[in-house]
């Protein structure tokens, strides 16, 4: 019989895998997608992470990673060990894993986030009156203290990507432009970054700011995110002057390595059945992975209803 195979592919891949994926998203979307899919094999043409939550919210598929080397420095600067001693520190407090986490490390967690509802889960934990830790994304977690005067223990973890992305070379680019400009940004970038910002959210956030886009037609638009989004944005609004925020004077390029992984041939030997299978999660992992998951998307549910 033949097996049905569902391709997803994240914006951070390049437009060629895009245009071979099934649905293209953001980590939630991707999730979502996931989790309903009635699929016996899913190639996720994302980051391993990504693929772990795909199996634990959908056991029943064969969930296969293009490249097993596609992984991610928010994953590979946190040992859990280490993580769960953290932890231990601040037994009367919730803790808080962004959803770029690996499965072992979200099963030491109270709940997810993703970029896209961290701001209200963390504003609805600390309005029932708790205390909260968050890991791993020390940017993410720092803009989140300094935006909301929290007081949240961090986690010290970068995503190598936005980590980069530079105030003084977004100075000199943004002086080189002499009318209108905007920044927008994602929240893994660095603070002095983030305080420059005309919207700080999640990819799908930065893409919906563009599409509804209503400033001046000669403005620039400088967005501090992964290279692949601008290909989407682009599409949405040819119209716009869109450039990647610089991470060095001159250079408006910032790639993910482990998203570029995910090639053409890769993608297409993984819908064959090739690649990195998700078949090592033990069942009880799974559980003790898919609660906070699930607690994150049942509070989505209910809070954007
Ligand atoms: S862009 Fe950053 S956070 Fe996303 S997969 Fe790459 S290293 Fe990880």
């Amino acid at each position: 019989m033949t097996k049905r195979v569902v391709t997803l592919a994240h914006y951070y891949t390049s437009p060629e895998i895009q245009q071979m994926a099934d649905k293209v998203g953001d980590s939630l979307e991707l999730s979502l997608y996931a989790k309903e899919a009635q699929a016996d094999i899913i190639v996720f043409a994302g980051v391993r992470f990504m693929a772990e939550t795909a199996k634990i919210l959908n056991p029943q598929a064969d969930v296969v990673l293009p490249d097993a080397g596609s992984t991610c420095s928010l994953v590979t600067q946190t040992d859990v060990a280490a993580l769960t001693q953290w932890r231990k520190r601040y037994p009367d407090h919730v803790h808080v894993s962004y959803i770029n986490s690996s499965a072992e490390h979200k099963a030491v967690s109270d709940w997810i986030v993703t970029s896209r509802n961290v701001d209200d889960i963390i504003a609805h934990l600390y309005a029932e009156g708790k205390k909260v830790i968050f890991s791993p994304d020390r940017n993410m977690g720092g803009y989140l203290n300094y935006q909301y005067d929290y007081d949240m223990p961090l986690w010290s973890a970068v995503c190598e990507v936005h980590d980069k992305f530079n105030e003084t070379a977004l100075n000199e680019a943004f002086d080189a432009v002499p009318g209108e400009k905007y920044l927008i940004a994602h929240p893994e970038s660095p603070l002095p970054v983030l305080k420059k910002a005309d919207y700080v959210g999640s990819t799908s956030g930065m893409l919906n700011w563009v599409k509804n886009y209503q400033g001046g037609a000669k403005a620039v638009i400088f967005v501090a995110t992964e290279d692949g989004i601008l290909y989407n944005m682009g599409l949405a609004r040819p119209d716009l002057d869109l450039r990647q925020a610089p991470i060095y004077a001159g250079c408006q390029c910032n790639s993910c390595p482990f998203m570029k992984m995910n090639t053409v041939e890769a993608v297409k030997r993984a819908q064959q059945g090739e690649g990195l299978h998700i078949d090592y999660l033990s069942p009880e992992q799974m559980d003790a992975a898919r609660l906070p998951i699930e607690r994150m998307l049942e509070f989505s549910q209910r809070y954007y209803a």
